[in-house]
């Protein structure tokens, strides 16, 4: 069997970035508590691997006196001001794993807000990045659709931003909307390009390859995403966390395209590679 990786796959940026400093914290505090506000990562044997070294999950709720004196390591999408002021407040050491994409949105949306613009956020209201975002223009509206754009009020000037992971088309569909309602309008392109690298890498790979072989976490938005996108490619396609999942079927092909979300470990990534290139192998190392 051939097997081609896709040529952007795996961690973006920011998750590398949040992930080797949760790496090098628990080695330089070893021994010592680690929390991550919330999961580090839509991946759960990555977070398997930090909870080994050290390295707990701490639920937003339960953000209380425990964490005095601890390191609490936040994650890419960033936290509101009024949490970081409240985890300060409580004694915790913050180590700021927010990605850099992430607070360039906050700062657009605070200054947007300090001069007086209604701020619309472009995204899902429960994500934490939104939530995030939101803490730093007071009063903004988030929107999800064209339909809730539609049923906004807003007094001129309006500025407006989007969620780093919704798609250009979502944001375009939105902002139509308002283009027509609001003549003093700035808009901001705040999209990532993180997950449209890899869908159009996926695009490019799908066109080389027999099927496609998508690894990451079942919960993460954009691997799940890249595996619809693989289908509607016309590829037979599989979603797996771990090699332990390749189906047996995926050996009946001679060319077999790889890729992987934007959470996904690169030992998980070598690990398939390695599977489909010798199944053999890989089952005795499962095995032992
Ligand atoms: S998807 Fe983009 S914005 Fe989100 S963490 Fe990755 S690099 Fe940062």
């Amino acid at each position: 069997m051939i097997v081609l990786r896709a040529d952007t796959l795996g961690y973006c940026m920011g998750v590398r970035r949040a992930m080797d400093l949760a790496v090098r914290t628990a080695e330089t505090e070893a021994g010592r508590p680690i929390y991550t506000l919330g999961p580090l990562i839509h991946n759960p044997q990555a977070l398997e691997d930090l909870r080994r070294r050290g390295v707990e999950v701490l639920p937003e709720g339960e953000a209380d006196a425990r964490i005095a004196g601890r390191t609490v390591i936040l994650r890419a999408h960033g936290v509101s001001p009024e949490l970081r002021t409240r985890l300060e407040t409580l004694g915790a050491r913050l180590s700021d794993a927010t990605c850099p994409r992430v607070l360039a949105s906050q700062r657009r949306a605070r200054r947007f807000h300090e001069a007086g613009y209604s701020v619309v956020l472009v995204g899902d209201r429960n994500h934490g990045e939104i939530v995030a975002v939101t803490g730093c223009a007071p009063g903004c509206s988030v929107v999800g659709s064209p339909a809730e754009a539609e049923a906004l009020d807003l007094a001129e000037p309006v500025g407006v931003l989007a969620q780093t992971t919704v798609t250009e088309e979502e944001y375009d569909a939105v902002c139509r909307v308002l283009r027509a309602r609001y003549s003093r309008l700035a808009i901001v392109d705040t999209i990532c390009p993180a997950t449209r690298e890899r869908q159009e890498s996926l695009a490019r790979l799908a066109a080389r390859a027999e099927a496609i072989v998508i690894v990451g976490g079942r919960s993460s938005a954009n691997t799940a995403r890249l595996f619809r996108a693989a289908r509607a490619l016309g590829r037979p396609a599989w979603h797996i966390e771990t090699a332990r999942e390749l189906p047996p079927e995926v050996f009946g092909f001679g060319v077999v395209g790889l890729t992987a979300g934007a959470s996904t470990p690169d030992s998980i990534i070598a690990e398939v590679e390695e599977a489909l290139l010798d199944p053999g192998r890989a089952g005795r190392k499962a095995e032992g």
